[in-house]
């Protein structure tokens, strides 16, 4: 059967082969010429998915129905620095808002803490039980699929959408999905970023690599763009458009400049660009911090690590005005030394 681009409908392909990041296996990847989308050559059936999902994905990738307390740890850092990309754009109270794919529902409870209407669906039976359980949170086993009309203020996607097929499809079921003057907030893998080792690109179940232009294309038909993080992974807030309109392509220069990036990716730009030089003492940073909460139930572990968020980003905490105190000592002792030697 012949490939045509999810994005573009275009044929003008370059194939390669690489291997997946988890168990080596071989991929087939294709690189649209015209628009610049990397995509699987060979994209599974929404039957087949639907299995997967169900069934497979998790205890592939982690072994485990039940998360380790470091996973619990890292979903909720990731949970706070959504919220707060989030409200940097959008005035939270009570809106609805659904997570789709909530994973062990770590964001939906974090947002619930911080007085959202959260709710969310998850294809993994397993996943879905652990995050009613743990956190008392309105999770559903469910697919995008089985969602229902105009439902929800936000929706939020992380890391989610590069594991659908169909993504124009999709982008259509989530302007259904929400409410008028609605937010859509997708967060994915970004093809562009330096801060991936060139061993931790590709994957079985990842069937597309977005870029911001190529992300933005396959929304701006039913959404507009209101901010964009692409620092890392990339994260990209949208408004619902009162009227779907015509699909905006990458641009020539973009999908050059796509391709010159992409020509760059490699060790070497990993290492002294994307901070990978720097890795293994992060590590050991992370694995203090991680070997702290072991004994924490679940909820124990998001509800510190709200507790301290809050606490650093408000002025008048405890914890910031001894933060002061240390430092203005810090700095009165400095300025001591500094006056005796002169
Ligand atoms: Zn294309």
């Amino acid at each position: 059967m012949r490939k045509i681009c999810e994005l573009c409908h275009s044929e003008n392909f370059l194939n390669f082969e690489k291997s997946d990041a988890k168990n080596r296996t071989k991929l087939q990847i294709s690189y649209c010429q015209k628009c610049s989308l990397i995509q699987q050559k060979d994209i599974p059936s929404n039957d087949d998915l639907r299995i997967y999902y169900s069934h497979n994905y998790r205890q592939d990738y982690k072994s485990t129905y039940s998360p380790k307390p470091k996973y619990i740890h890292r979903a909720g850092l990731a949970a706070l620095d959504r919220l707060q990309f989030l409200e940097s754009s959008i005035k939270l109270s009570n809106q609805s808002l659904l997570d789709i794919g909530a994973g062990g529902g770590e964001f939906v409870y974090m947002a619930k803490k911080h007085g959202l209407n959260a709710s969310g669906i998850e294809p993994n039976i397993g996943y879905s039980e652990f995050s009613q359980k743990q956190y008392s949170a309105e999770v559903k086993t469910a697919m995008l699929s089985d969602l229902k009309e105009s439902s929800a203020d936000i929706l939020t996607l992380f890391h989610v959408f590069e594991h659908m097929a169909n993504p124009k499809n999709v982008m259509k079921k989530l302007y259904d999905s929400l409410k008028e003057n609605g937010y859509l907030f997708i967060e994915v893998p970004n093809i562009l970023q330096k801060d991936s080792s060139p061993h931790n690109i590709f994957f079985k179940a990842h069937l597309f690599y977005y870029s911001k232009f190529t992300l933005n294309s396959l929304a701006s038909q039913y959404f507009d763009l209101i901010k964009v993080n692409d620092d890392g992974n990339l994260k990209m807030l949208f408004k619902k458009r009162t009227m779907p309109s015509h699909q905006q392509l990458p641009t020539l220069e973009e999908v050059q400049y796509i391709a010159d990036r992409i020509g760059k990716k490699g060790w070497f730009e990993y290492l002294f660009f994307g901070g990978g030089i720097f890795k293994p003492f992060l590590r050991i940073e992370k694995m203090i911090s991680e070997s702290l909460i072991n004994r924490l139930s679940p909820q124990q572990i998001l509800d510190k690590l709200y507790a301290e968020r809050n606490e650093y980003s408000n002025p008048l905490s405890k914890r910031n005005i001894k933060r002061w105190g240390g430092w203005s000592s810090a700095g009165g002792l400095g300025f001591l030394c500094f006056e005796a030697f002169c």
